[in-house]
């Protein structure tokens, strides 16, 4: 892979807080061995993360926006909208990371329920693959797929009894992307959507609703893209004066994706930063 360019971000890492398989701390020397000046460490739905990620980051002189993934709905497509150095303490905000990440708990245990008519697998299976009380998702199941040595991997968990199409699918509760926007905004946060241009691309009528919320950008540097999505995306963002991402979706060993394989430039960061009220980046 090529060396990523000097002074490059990559704003889009997932820790064992959520369901990448490394704690904070890991993922911020991994970004360092990768040769990436600046990190940005975005769970889902949490900030639990964040101190650990916030120190480890200071010792090894990388540079760190605290963020989150949040995890909405629109007409029943999932969206995910990266949020950038919000205040954690925001209450709506925080009620509504809350909300989704416990909802996401009884959900995977009602999969788990349907799956167990035909996989020998038990809620404590699942348990024993989740890192304290990180936010719980499939991944986590389909880890306990893997060890019970029903699957080889999370990838054929998610192409089979984890897809969205699966006879033992069920959703969790999802806040409209506005929503979540609008709270993202208010808590002092800047909000980009997360691989905009992958599957369920939302409809320009939506994207535009975004942008009057106070949206930031898009992540258009993401292996889920597609590129002629991406495109169009660029020319709005061009026409409106938003920011463009690249980021790799880090997972540790739970997707192939590697850090630095999409990256921000320095200015993009910078203008982040200053874009941001809510909470202090590390090192920047
Ligand atoms: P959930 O939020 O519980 O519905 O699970 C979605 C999460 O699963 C996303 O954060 C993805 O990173 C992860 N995921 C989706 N597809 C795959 C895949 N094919 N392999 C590994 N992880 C995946
Ligand atoms: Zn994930
Ligand atoms: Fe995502
Ligand atoms: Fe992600």
């Amino acid at each position: 892979m090529p060396e990523p360019t000097p002074g490059s971000a990559d704003l889009h890492l997932h820790s064992s807080r959520s369901d990448g398989t490394e704690p904070p701390a890991d993922v911020i020397r991994a970004v360092r061995a990768a040769g990436v000046a600046t990190a940005a460490l975005t769970d889902h739905d949490t900030v639990a993360g964040w101190d650990e990620a916030a120190r480890t980051a200071r010792e090894e002189g990388v540079g760190l926006l605290p963020g989150a993934e949040l995890s909405t709905k629109h007409r029943g497509a999932s969206v995910h909208v990266l949020a950038y150095l919000f205040d954690p303490a925001d209450e709506p905000l925080a009620e509504m990371m809350r909300r989704v990440r416990d909802d996401r708990v009884g959900r995977a245990e009602r999969l788990v329920r349907n799956l167990s008519r035909d996989f020998a697998l038990t809620w404590d299976d699942v348990l024993a693959q989740r890192s304290g009380d990180a936010t719980i998702g499939r991944p986590h199941i389909a880890d306990a797929l893997v060890a019970g040595g029903f699957l080889a991997s999370r990838e054929q968990a998610f192409a089979g009894p984890l897809s969205v199409h699966s006879p033992y699918y069920v959703g969790h509760f999802a806040p409209e992307p506005v929503d979540a926007v609008r709270a993202v905004v208010r808590a002092g946060g800047v909000a980009v959507i997360a691989h905009p241009a992958a599957r369920g691309m939302l409809p320009d009528r939506e994207i535009r609703a975004l942008i009057d919320a106070g949206l930031s950008g898009f992540e258009l540097g993401h292996r889920e893209n597609t590129p002629e999505g991406a495109a169009h995306l660029r020319r709005i963002a061009e026409e409106q004066g938003l920011l463009v991402t690249g980021s790799s979706d880090y997972h540790g060993r739970g997707k192939p994706n590697r850090i630095g394989e999409h990256t921000t430039d320095p200015a993009t960061v910078a203008r982040i930063v200053r874009a941001a009220a809510g909470s202090e980046p590390i090192g920047l």
